[in-house]
């Protein structure tokens, strides 16, 4: 296959375990759609937080490896990091170091929505403490 952007050889590579088609030369990768599902895995243990969020996406001059259709490129999960993929589901591109940036952004993402939910805990938690009964009644004692 050939990369989408400087037209060199694309080479298969283990990255984390994960079999990508990585570019000799640009070392950009190639993901095949259940690659990223897996890269995704490697990054969160939480469920629901998995799954590439799309809104918008431009069409690109970047060919797909696959099927040489126009990639389109799309914000990855609502941050700054642009990925591209192919409208016939072959896959993503990734330019160089892009693969480490969306590992680093899921893990960062699952710490922020950890701290999220677990401060939201917290807040339940003592909201019911508040509103239980042996709290009332200790009150209660209190002004007798
Ligand atoms: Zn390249
Ligand atoms: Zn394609």
């Amino acid at each position: 296959m050939i990369c989408p952007k400087c037209g060199s050889e694309l080479k298969k590579e283990l990255y984390r375990g994960i079999e990508v088609d990585q570019c000799i030369k640009c070392k950009g990768m190639w993901l095949d759609l259940q690659e990223l599902d897996q890269l995704e895995n490697e990054a969160f243990d939480v469920e629901d937080l998995k799954g590439t969020l799309m809104l918008t996406s431009q069409l690109t001059t970047n060919k797909c490896p696959h099927c040489q259709t126009n990639l389109r490129q799309f914000e990855y999960r609502f941050t700054s990091l642009i990925l591209e993929y192919c409208v016939n589901q072959h896959g993503y591109w990734l330019d160089a170091g892009e693969g480490e940036r969306v590992l680093q952004l899921m893990k960062d993402r699952e710490k922020n929505e950890l701290r999220v939910a677990k401060a939201e805990d917290n807040w339940k938690q003592s909201i019911t403490r508040l509103r239980s009964k042996s709290f009332a009644s200790r009150v209660k004692d209190f002004f007798k």
